[in-house]
């Protein structure tokens, strides 16, 4: 895939009206009394909206939120959000009453150079999910210049993240461009030695990441409930602990893809286990593969804390996916936490991709340390499998 696309910088956009696709997707209170419980997202869409209007366009922003599936559904109305934007961008957002109806469609005409328009919440078109072109049709009629900034929404092919490019010139907002630069950059072109740091819970579900960065990576540090499955693999006894027995066979695989590749693949020498699943569980270290019955692993051990630190101290890049351990209970935080910490000091590009992870590092305190933390759970996995995101892919080639 092409990760060198063409952003809002590239294009003209004074007068023009222009349809922004966000990642307003942020969570509510749960009492239907319409909180935002965390505006993190609709802060980090301001950068790209505030260039838009200082550039003199006119910006009908829409969104999708919670999974409404085709029906209008009022406890998932854009209306709170709308009145947070205002609130941040000091200016009134209109809301449309529906996506393209008549509301939409009338306030999108009526729509002035400066003024920021706020259509419903794309789900609410039944088109919107099957990528209809007609539904992409209608939402580029309304518009002249169409600029994605909903990283977390790339690997979906849906009318409002890809379709409508057909029908507009399509370019990226900065979010998106920075996730193109640290993502695509270290996947493309990386500063060596590249480092990729995984971890989490399950090896199946970091198949695609594992394979696409043994193709790029210089090193592969493995960590969480996936080293357990390595382990095992190798003849290891690894007690209570997160394990896929399917998937031995593949890990013996990888680490022999590794060596024939040359790729430093890393395993965890300690770990520590607990009696139970737990924050308050009885602890101890022990030798990876040593595990007795009745324990499981919860987090690397001190020893490998030293190793993959040592790992990451003259990496050039280093990309990190999934935590080293069970990081919520603060007893199997620790490492993470170190790994986390090894990556502030390091001078490489540190790149956080996945949506424990990202919480993991925030968690912890680090996160203005890194150089970039993905906003994108989903879609920054997809990004390090090598797939092609199609939100992406539709947007002009710079
Ligand atoms: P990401 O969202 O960053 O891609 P994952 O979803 O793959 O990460 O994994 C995150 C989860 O993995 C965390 O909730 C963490 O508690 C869990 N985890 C890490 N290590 C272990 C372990 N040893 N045993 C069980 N769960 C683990
Ligand atoms: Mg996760």
């Amino acid at each position: 895939m092409n990760y060198n696309k063409k952003t809002v910088k590239d294009i003209d956009v004074k007068g023009k009206k222009v349809l922004l696709r966000c990642d307003f997707n942020v969570p509510m209170a749960k009492d239907g009394s319409g909180a935002i419980t965390d505006d993190k997202r609709i802060r980090a869409a301001l950068p790209t909206i505030q260039y838009l209007l200082e550039q003199g366009a006119a910006v009908i922003a829409c969104s999708h939120m919670g999974k409404p599936k085709g029906q209008v559904k009022p406890e998932l109305s854009l209306k709170p959000v709308a009145a947070r934007l205002g609130e941040l961008l000091g200016k009134d957002v209109i809301l449309a009453a529906d996506v393209v109806g008549p509301d939409a469609a009338a306030k999108a005409a009526a729509l002035q150079p400066g003024q920021v328009l706020l259509l419903e919440n794309t789900r609410f078109e039944k088109g919107e999910e099957k990528n209809d072109p007609e539904l992409a049709k209608a939402m580029a009629a309304m518009a002249e210049v169409y600029v994605s900034d909903a990283f977390g929404a790339v690997h979906r092919a849906h009318a409002s993240t890809a379709g409508v490019a057909g029908f507009l010139p399509a370019v990226s907002g900065f979010l998106i461009q920075k996730e193109l630069d640290f993502i695509g950059g270290a996947l493309a072109n990386p500063k060596r030695p590249l480092v990729a740091i995984l971890g989490g819970s399950k090896v199946s579900s970091k198949i695609g990441v594992i394979n696409n960065l043994l193709e790029i990576a210089d090193t592969i540090i493995i960590g969480g409930g996936m080293a357990y499955t390595f382990s095992a693999a190798q003849g290891g006894k690894v007690g209570d602990s997160l394990l896929e027995e399917d998937w031995k066979d593949y890990a013996n695989d990888m680490v022999k893809k590794a060596a024939d590749k040359g790729v430093k693949l890393l395993l965890p020498i300690d770990t520590v286990i607990a009696d139970k699943f737990a924050p308050d569980a009885d602890s101890k270290v022990v030798k990876a593969g040593e595990i007795p019955e009745g324990w499981q692993g919860l987090d690397i051990g001190p020893e490998t804390v030293k190793l993959y630190c040592g790992a990451v101290a003259d990496a050039g890049t280093v990309i990190w996916n999934g935590p080293m351990g069970v990081f919520e209970f603060p007893a199997f935080a620790k490492g993470t936490e170190a790994v986390a910490e090894a990556l502030s000091k390091t001078g490489a590009i540190t790149i956080i991709g996945g949506g424990d992870s990202a919480a993991a590092v925030q968690q912890l305190g680090y996160a203005d340390k890194m150089s970039h933390i993905s906003t994108g759970g989903g879609a920054s996995l997809e990004f390090m499998e090598g797939k092609e995101l199609p939100g992406v892919a539709c947007l002009l080639d710079a």
